[in-house]
C-alpha cells in the first residue's frame, strides 16, 4: 500500500486560526488520484486477483469509483463492464474519458435498471467463459472500509499521538470511508473526533448505513463495534449531490489561490463544513485538525 503525504499550508492556517494539516489522498498514486484509489487497492486483493478475471461495477459518467476500478482492472488484465447510470455524452471528458481509454466496456443505462443491468453483465461475462467479480457502486464494501481503517494507522504512524489530533474532517458519501475512519480512530487515536461532512445523504440515513458498515468491519477485525457517537454533519449538502452554491464556488476559488484544489462535489463541501464549524465554535481556535483530502480533481474539471 502507498503512504500519502501530510501537508501544512501556512496561509490556510493563518486564515482559519487552527493548526491544520491535510492528508493528501488526492495524491494517492493511481491515475486521477483520490480515495477511490485507496479503496480499489484493497478491493483488488490477492483473493480477487487470483480467483477472478473480470469485474462488473456501476457509477455515473464522472464516477471516481468507476475510474479507479478501471485502472486496477486494466493493470491486472481483467475485463471490465462499467454500468453507467447516465446519458451517454457526445464528448467524453474527465473520468469517463479515462475509463474508456482503459478499455472498459461501457453500458449506459437508466438509473432504475442498474441492479438488473449489473446482473445481466455478470451473466454475459459468465457465458463468455469469464469469472466476473461484482463490486457495488462506490466501492461500498468491507474492503473499502478496511482501506480507511488502515489509513488511520498510516496517519498515526506519520504524526504520532503527541499532540493528539483533535478533529478529522472529510467528505462522506456512501459511508465506507467514514466507517473505516471512525473505527480506525477508535483503535489508533481514540480521543480524536471524527466528523464526516455529508455530500448528499441526510443524517439519519447516513448514520444508519455507516453503522451497518462498521458492524461488518468490526466483525472482520474481530473487535467490538463502535462505542462512540457517529458525527455526521448534513448541513452543507445544499440542494443535494453535485449541487453548487455561490458560497461553495467562492471557497473553491479562495483555496485555489492558496495552492489547493477542492472540488464542488466532495472536498469543497467538506471544507465548507469545517470552516462553518470553526465559525460556530464547534472547532475551537488552535485545534489540531487533519482535513482528509479525498480527491475529486476530475470532478473539479468537469463541474
Ligand atoms: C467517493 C468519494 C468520497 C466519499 O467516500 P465514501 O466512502 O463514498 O463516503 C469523498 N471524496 C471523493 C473525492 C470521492 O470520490
Amino acid at each position: 500500500m502507498f503512504v500519502t503525504p501530510l501537508t501544512v499550508h501556512p496561509q490556510i492556517n493563518d486564515w482559519l486560526g487552527i493548526n491544520l494539516r491535510i492528508k493528501r489522498d488526492d495524491l494517492y498514486p493511481i491515475i486521477g488520484g483520490g480515495s477511490k484509489g485507496r479503496k480499489a487497492d484493497y478491493i483488488f486483493n490477492s483473493n480477487v486477483v487470483s480467483n477472478f478475471n473480470a469485474v462488473v461495477t456501476a457509477g455515473s459518467n464522472q464516477s471516481n469509483h468507476l475510474r479507479a476500478t478501471a485502472v486496477k482492472a486494466a493493470e491486472y488484465g481483467m475485463k471490465m463492464i462499467a454500468i453507467i447510470h447516465d446519458e451517454e455524452p457526445e464528448i467524453y471528458s474527465g473520468n469517463l474519458k479515462i475509463i474508456q481509454n482503459l478499455g472498459a466496456e461501457l453500458r449506459f443505462v437508466d438509473m432504475k435498471n442498474v441492479t438488473h443491468e449489473m446482473d445481466k453483465a455478470m451473466l454475459d461475462l459468465r457465458k463468455l467463459g469469464y469469472k466476473p467479480y461484482y463490486i457495488w457502486g462506490g466501492g461500498h464494501n468491507v474492503d473499502g472500509c478496511k482501506a480507511y481503517y488502515y489509513a488511520v494507522e498510516e496517519l498515526i504512524s506519520q504524526v504520532g499521538n503527541d499532540p493528539i489530533i483533535d478533529f478529522i474532517y472529510f467528505a462522506t458519501g456512501t459511508g465506507a470511508t467514514h466507517a473505516g475512519l471512525h473505527l480506525g480512530f477508535e483503535s489508533f487515536s481514540p480521543n480524536t473526533k471524527v466528523v464526516g461532512v455529508s455530500v448528499s445523504r441526510p443524517k439519519q440515513r447516513g448514520v444508519e448505513i455507516i453503522s451497518e458498515s462498521m458492524n461488518e468491519l468490526a466483525q472482520y477485525l474481530k473487535t467490538n463495534s463502535s462505542r462512540n457517537e457517529i458525527n455526521f454533519s448534513d448541513e452543507f449538502v445544499g440542494k443535494g449531490y453535485g449541487s453548487k452554491t455561490n458560497e461553495l464556488e467562492l471557497l473553491i476559488a479562495q483555496f485555489g489561490k492558496m495552492g489547493l484544489i477542492l472540488d464542488p462535489v466532495y472536498t469543497g463541501k467538506a471544507m465548507l463544513g469545517l470552516i462553518k464549524h470553526i465559525e460556530m465554535g464547534l472547532v475551537p481556535k488552535n485545534s489540531n485538525v487533519v482535513f482528509w483530502h479525498t480527491g475529486g480533481l476530475m470532478n473539479f474539471l468537469t463541474n
